[in-house]
């Protein structure tokens, strides 16, 4: 090769490379995409609820009886008839019945729920100051109760009985009364063993069904008899009905039986 040639050869191999690579003809990066945090941020959208979580298991309540268990206090105890208040203290009602019974120089039973006796405990010791029976109907009015564990039974009973004596210190608590007569056996236990006497009734007027007051007194009179335990209730509604009917029934049957404490 003449050297010439090379010459021309050698430059023209150099301009290939550079041409190809030199210093400022680096190729550009590849522009990146907009980058996120110029780019408007989408509104992130709430993630849906889950809708197979497991809800807490609740303990299974135990099955009703087909029979209620035995041992149960329908009966006054005496010649005389029992009258029961269930549902209360409630500041409407519960004075009022509360001024019948004192004007009929007669007493009465009330089945207090804890809570209420909470709330107004102020009445809780007008019912013992008054010379009346007191008688737990549970913290919060649990038709269920008697359908649960023993411990759980125990519980409210108790923190019903500390809640009357709260309002009324040393006051006995004879009865205890399920709501909705829904007893069990076990219930009748734990009852017996917290020094509770179940108590159950014989006259129902379903008066917490708001009948009238005609009604709730042919109810409670066709079905009365000596020794009869009537429930009623002073609270857990309207009660206007209750009242009027109490203010027929209680002289009449005071007249025709004697109201009498339960025993
Ligand atoms: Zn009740």
């Amino acid at each position: 090769m003449r050297p010439r040639t090379v010459l021309v050869f050698a430059l023209g191999l150099m301009l290939l490379v550079t041409g190809c690579g030199g210093p400022g003809k680096t190729p550009q990066k590849v522009a990146a995409p907009p980058s996120a945090s110029a780019a408007p941020k989408p509104t992130p959208s709430p993630k849906p609820k889950p809708t197979h979580t497991t809800p807490p298991a609740k303990p299974k309540l135990r099955p009703l009886p087909k029979q209620l268990p035995a041992g149960l206090h329908r009966r006054s105890g005496s010649p005389g008839v029992a009258l029961t208040f269930d549902d209360g203290p409630d500041p409407r009602y519960t004075p009022q019945i509360l001024a019948q019974l004192r004007a009929a120089h007669v007493t009465a039973t009330f089945c207090v729920v804890g809570r209420q006796a909470k709330r107004h405990p102020e009445l809780v010791a007008q019912i013992v100051r008054e010379g009346h029976q007191l008688c737990n109907h549970s913290w919060r009015h649990d038709v269920d109760l008697g359908r649960r564990p023993l411990a759980a039974i125990r519980a409210d009973l108790e923190r019903t009985n500390r809640a009357i004596h709260a309002a009324a210190p040393n006051a006995p608590i004879t009865w205890f009364r399920q709501p909705g007569g829904r007893w069990t056996a076990e219930e009748l236990t734990v009852a017996r063993q917290l020094g509770l006497r179940p108590l159950h009734w014989s006259v129902d007027p379903q008066d917490w069904d708001h009948p009238p007051a005609k009604k709730i007194i042919k109810r409670v009179e066709s079905a009365s008899h000596h020794g009869s335990v009537v429930l009623m209730h002073d609270a857990g509604g309207d009660r206007t009905q209750t009242m009027a009917a109490c203010r027929h029934l209680i002289p009449d049957l005071k007249r025709r039986y004697g109201i009498v404490r339960l025993r």
